[in-house]
């Protein structure tokens, strides 16, 4: 007669909680849009443009910490690339030029 509790073989002494499925790591790495701060995935951030012009956007909507860091950062970092989403990436078009009136 055995009184000594039956211990779950499937218990184990690994750490116990969810772990990742494989497939969430083989999904392509989602990056950050530079302007909204949402990830996407890299073949959707097709826009590329300067800190600093995501800066002085943020600046024009009365964002202050912006103002600091046009200020502040050094001009390596200011004219470094970001990506943007197809969203934001509109925000940053050159305006259509206008038109010649003779
Ligand atoms: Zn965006």
């Amino acid at each position: 007669m055995s009184s000594k509790v039956e211990e779950d073989p499937q218990k184990g002494p690994w750490r116990q909680g969810k772990s990742q499925p494989l497939a969430n790591f083989l999904q392509p790495r989602k990056m950050m849009c530079g302007f909204c701060d949402y990830y996407f995935r890299q073949e959707n951030l097709p826009g590329v443009t300067t800190a600093r012009a995501v800066l002085e956007k943020r600046a024009s909507l009365g964002i202050p910490e912006a103002k600091h860091h046009l200020e502040k950062w050094q001009p390596t970092r200011l004219y470094a690339t970001t990506r943007l989403c197809a969203f934001c990436e509109q925000l940053f078009r050159p305006l259509p030029e206008p038109a010649d009136e003779d």
